[in-house]
């Protein structure tokens, strides 16, 4: 398991493995363009070397990269799921430039439509996004903090979209990246050794805990189940510390990198997570 946090690209993308380092990441994860939308300037190859020369000076073992925020691939407005299809295959493009490993995106909101055809609407979406698609980053679907008409919510609705043939034989969709504090907001507790247990047995049951590839790793302002993506710093949160201790002690999630998306100076997220990774090993 290496750990990392979500890094700034002022200045250039090949900015973000020097900030990642001084933060003492290993891996890290970053936007790839504004996460507000707009044109991204094209990725030069003068860029990717720039890009791919500084993971290695900055010992990076890894880049993941977030998509947007603005995409909503359930959509009944044309230009947004028109657009959420163009964003995200250009994050994946950009993704397999630099030679980044995944991109993660939220699903997006039913708003007054049902579940299923909001649903339907996404997975169509998905799959023109990843028709022709020949790149090495993949894509993973990052679960949400629910309520209602947010999508990606329940272990059942993200089952749904990866199972259904017009997504299945696309390759590049290779799982799930799991937010804590979105889980828990979703109802899924993993504050004790038996709640933990029946989360990832769910989840194994439901989605299959081999295509569980990365963590994002938050605690939470809010409590179990009230819905709201709203991320705390590490052991500072409703959850505590001992969900983190449990995933990096769990046999089962060996090798999964874990990213931090906290408040405040994420240094001592990133040294937390070693500790505890100390004590194990
Ligand atoms: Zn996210
Ligand atoms: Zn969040």
């Amino acid at each position: 398991m290496k750990f990392g946090a979500h890094v700034s690209i002022a200045g250039g993308l090949f900015n973000a493995p020097a900030n990642a380092a001084e933060r003492g990441c290993e891996v890290f994860q970053m936007f790839s363009r504004s996460p507000r939308g707009g044109k991204a300037p094209d990725i030069t190859k003068e860029m990717e070397t720039q890009f791919k020369d500084a993971m290695k000076e900055h010992k990076q073992e890894a880049a993941y990269v977030h998509a947007p925020y603005i995409l909503n691939f359930a959509s009944q407005k044309a230009s947004t799921w028109n657009g959420s299809i163009r964003l995200l295959r250009q994050d994946l493009e950009r993704g397999s430039q630099i030679g980044a490993t995944y991109v993660m995106f939220h699903t997006g909101s039913a708003k007054d439509q049902g579940i299923d055809e909001a649903l339907d609407r996404a997975i169509e979406g998905l799959a023109k996004t990843l028709d022709g698609y020949t790149g090495d980053c993949q894509l993973l679907i990052e679960n949400s903090a629910g309520a209602g008409a947010v999508l990606a919510g329940e272990f059942e609705q993200i089952a749904r979209m990866l199972d259904d043939k017009r997504l299945k034989k696309h390759k590049a969709l290779a799982g799930v990246c799991f937010d804590t504090q979105h889980a828990f907001a979703a109802g899924y507790d993993t504050r004790t050794p038996r709640a933990f247990k029946e989360t990832f047995d769910q989840f194994d049951k439901i989605i299959g805990l081999d295509r569980l590839k990365m963590f994002h790793c938050n605690d939470s302002k809010i409590a179990l189940g009230e819905n709201k993506d709203r991320h705390e710093v590490l052991g500072e949160g409703e959850m505590g510390k001992k969900p983190f201790e449990l995933l990096i002690a769990e046999k089962r999630l060996q090798g999964k990198d874990m990213i931090v998306e906290t408040p405040g100076d994420q240094a001592l997220d990133v040294a937390l997570l070693k500790k505890m990774r100390n004590k194990v090993s």
